[in-house]
């Protein structure tokens, strides 16, 4: 098994009607369908009430077991990989740095986010632990098997740091909790620290307080959708889903105020319908805060309310990527930033020689995420492929080379375009 998956959905030349970015009124999401009762809350999934044994390996549909956290996690198939339950080869990487747990339950998550693989609508098609999610199976491994191996690996385990994705689920916050006691009872983490990638939807101000207590450094939100429109439109409202704007932002300064800076951040999907603009202005919001911002290209997920959608233009995404890590790392402000009257990055506000060196150096194309061992702006996320496919890759899980340089470049649509 390989982490790189056969796909239906193509990769985007450019956007619909020749256009080099996905403009809002194209990014409509489907209407989700009515689940029959008797597929609703994972209904199939507890009649059978199968015991699950060991590593339960996604099969869709054929009886899975009844599984659920805290006592097992689902964890994507490079780190499944990287922790040896899988086997398997990843197209020009050899391991992934993080170890991202998924919690998972029965009813899965009962919210129904447009793009995500995971979401409720999907009920009666697969169950929870069946479906894909950002392009990959994702396994459902024991909580004790991982800690006995990551334990026993020591100082040499290859991952640089664990991050606990919580879902929404009435059970999702305490089963966090009892994740991360589970892990740090066994694993100091110093040596390989926790990030939370929240559900601000559950959670309170004394949730964030108690994970921060308990030992976890760094906390996410994910955001994803960079205005409230699209957030209502992906996430809310527009889709039966029950998250709000507002909610979010009060949780992430939450986070702020707990976790402290560098220590708290979002994540972004690129190309659901805002304008570049818009997403640099959210990049520029949270940094001002104090915290980092994790970037992510929009693919069309498989089975997602926008399977049906272009994925994110190379041009728009590579713009923006370049601009969330000028932002993010090398001080630079969108106030100095030129747009175009379609929100486009025409300028990035920095002068040519500055800005090829930061090109060049490849940093700025990587996988973002939670820090690594290396370097403060060298993700320990580096799961390939989760918003591309290899043959076009939107974030690279390695160190691009001088041929992906020029690729970017070109992208970026240097020397022509942008100066
Ligand atoms: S809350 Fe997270 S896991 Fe649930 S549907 Fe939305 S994006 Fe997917």
């Amino acid at each position: 098994m390989g982490c790189i998956k056969n796909e239906n959905a193509t990769q985007a030349e450019t956007g619909q009607n020749g256009l080099d970015f996905n403009p809002y009124d194209i990014m409509e999401p489907r209407a989700p369908g009515k689940t029959p009762k008797n597929m609703q809350n994972g209904a199939p999934v507890k009649t059978h009430d199968v015991a699950p044994q060991g590593v339960y390996q996604p099969d869709y549909n054929i009886l899975t077991p009844h599984m659920r956290s805290p006592e097992y996690v689902q964890m994507s198939t490079a780190a499944a990989i990287t922790l040896g339950v899988n086997k398997g080869r990843m197209y020009r990487c050899s391991c992934t740095r993080c170890l991202n747990l998924l919690l998972t339950y029965p009813e899965g998550c009962r919210a129904n986010c447009a793009y995500c693989g995971l979401a409720r609508h999907r009920e009666a098609e697969r169950d929870y632990a069946d479906r894909n999610f950002i392009r990959v199976d994702w396994p459902a491994v024991p909580m004790d098997v991982i800690v006995d191996k990551v334990a026993s690996d020591g100082p040499e385990s290859p991952f640089h740091r664990m991050c606990i994705s919580m879902i929404t689920h009435p059970r999702s916050d305490d089963d966090t909790v009892a994740v991360l006691k589970k892990w740090t009872s066994r694993i100091d983490p110093e040596t390989i620290p926790v990030s939370i990638l929240s559900n601000p939807t559950t959670m309170g101000r004394e949730d964030v307080k108690l994970l921060k207590d308990l030992g976890a450094d760094i906390f996410t939100v994910a955001l994803d959708a960079a205005t409230p429109e699209l957030f209502d439109r992906t996430r809310g409202k527009g889709v039966q889903s029950p998250h709000k704007w507002a909610k979010y932002w009060e949780v992430l300064e939450d986070a702020r105020d707990i976790f402290g800076p560098e220590k708290f951040g979002v994540h972004l999907i690129a190309g659901m319908g805002e304008t570049e603009h818009d997403m640099l202005d959210v990049v520029q919001r949270v940094v001002d805060m104090g915290g980092h911002n994790h970037m992510f290209s929009f693919f069309p997920e498989q089975g997602s309310l926008m399977d049906h959608l272009p994925a994110t233009p190379r041009d728009q995404w590579r713009r923006v990527q370049l601009g969330r890590y000028l932002i993010d790392y090398c001080g630079a402000n969108i106030s100095q930033m030129k747009f175009d009257d379609e929100g486009r990055v025409t300028h990035f506000g920095l002068p040519a020689g500055e800005l090829e060196d930061v090109i060049q150096s490849g940093l700025a194309f990587r996988t973002s995420g939670c820090p690594g061992k290396v370097a403060e702006d060298i993700s320990a996320c580096d799961r390939p492929y989760g918003d591309s496919p290899p043959s076009d890759i939107a974030s690279y899980p390695f160190q691009p080379d001088k041929k992906d340089i020029k690729k970017i470049r070109k992208q970026l649509g240097i020397p022509n375009r942008l100066v």
